[in-house]
């Protein structure tokens, strides 16, 4: 960790910091984003993970013959710095264009198709990307942190599943949605913790449908602007997908939030009768999943840094909701952290800007 002087200045230990050892807390694209920056750089790096694998919201589910992304069906890619990320992900076969035909269906009109747009999947499946930033990087799966303990200028943590954990940390990444971002900041960083409580994110109900036949509806996917759909997909239109006739079928948010504790199979009859109604298939069997954070409700991504992190306690925070949203903002505000944190380590001028950062995000 950098020393903080009388004066509150972090001071700049360029020598120690050559290889630090740094916790990310969390899997998913932001914190693997930032934890591959760190490797990269030479620093200890170790990921704690609370899921059986990486890719959190950017998830596949399989089952008997079928597979079905039931997360993030998709992502784009506008920012350069992100565009050449996956550029480097499709060179390793991890990542392919997906060429959907993708509609707009709104009440009392056809069908009408959306502006051409390269939307990108992960290959075979929407995990991945985060499989391959997390190759070679100490990756603790099934470990849910719930506590982080300073002791003696390090970090300790706690996890449901072991108790204290016998490694120390000069770093703590915390790579969570907000909501799951505030008690594990609560002592460790109040400041930080009271900016992600003010971050609210907003549910989606996914059924994963297996259809009797292949549906011929004229379209790989669609927004759905009536009923309690709000997006349909064909999994099996994307490249490198096994099985066939499934579709991801999900809720919009506002259904979501009115049905949020609704019994499964209700929230999988309601939804495959929308989709019947749209003209999809029969479905031969269905389960319904529950990301109680699915997106964030907004983002303050335009002109914002990202990220939040204070050199002088050794805190670091990245998700999609500090930078836009979505994948590619998961990937930037990981990626922007990573670098953070290693300029603050080799130039004493960026050192004392934490609190800039955190003062401009939520202003
Ligand atoms: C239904 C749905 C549809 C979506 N559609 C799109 C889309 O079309 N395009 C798009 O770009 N994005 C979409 N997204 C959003 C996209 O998936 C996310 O923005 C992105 O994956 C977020 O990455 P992240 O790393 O910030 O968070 P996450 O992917 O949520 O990763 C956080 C990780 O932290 C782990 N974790 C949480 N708490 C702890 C703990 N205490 N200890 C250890 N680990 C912990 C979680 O298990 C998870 O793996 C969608 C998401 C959903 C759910």
């Amino acid at each position: 960790m950098p020393k903080v002087d009388d004066v509150g200045q972090v001071r700049f230990m360029n020598q120690k910091y050559a290889s630090a050892s740094v916790v990310v807390l969390g899997g998913g694209i932001a914190g693997l984003a930032c934890a591959y920056v760190l490797s990269q750089s030479g620093h200890r790096v170790t990921v704690f993970e609370k899921s059986r694998g990486v890719g959190g919201r950017m998830s596949t589910r399989r089952g008997d013959g079928w597979q079905c992304d039931h997360g993030a069906p998709y992502f784009l890619a506008r920012d350069p710095s992100f565009a050449s990320e996956v550029a480097r992900w499709m060179a390793a076969g991890a990542v392919a264009p997906w060429h959907a035909r993708v509609v707009s269906i709104a009440p009392h009109a056809p069908p009408e198709a959306l502006p051409p747009v390269t939307r990108y999947v992960g290959v075979p499946g929407m995990t991945m990307p985060a499989r391959l930033l997390s190759k070679g990087i100490n990756t603790v799966t099934s470990a849910t942190i719930n506590e982080l303990v300073r002791e003696g200028g390090s970090w300790r943590l706690s996890s449901t599943e072991s108790g204290l954990i016998d490694e120390r940390f000069d770093v703590v990444v915390v790579g969570v949605p907000s909501p799951q971002a505030v008690p594990l900041l609560d002592c460790a960083a109040p400041e930080l913790a009271r900016a992600a409580a003010r971050a609210r994110m907003r549910p989606v109900w996914v059924v994963m449908a297996q259809c009797e036949a292949d549906p011929a509806l004229g379209f790989d996917a669609a927004v759905v602007n009536e009923g309690p759909l709000g997006w349909i997909a064909n999994d099996n239109s994307k490249p490198g997908r096994a099985g066939h006739g499934t579709w991801a079928l999900h809720a919009s948010s506002t259904w979501t939030e009115a049905h949020l504790e609704d019994e499964p199979a209700d929230v999988v009859h309601a939804l495959v009768a929308a989709f019947r109604e749209l003209g999809g298939p029969a479905v031969r069997t269905a389960i319904a999943h529950r990301w109680r954070y699915a997106h964030p409700l907004e983002t303050k991504g335009e002109g914002a840094p990202g990220y939040m992190w204070r050199a002088q306690d050794g805190v670091g925070v990245c998700g999609d909701w500090l930078a836009g949203g979505g994948v590619e903002g998961a990937w930037l505000s990981g990626n922007r952290l990573g670098a953070a944190i290693q300029q603050s380590w080799t130039d004493p001028a960026c050192a004392n800007r934490a609190e800039t950062v955190l003062a401009r995000q939520y202003s």
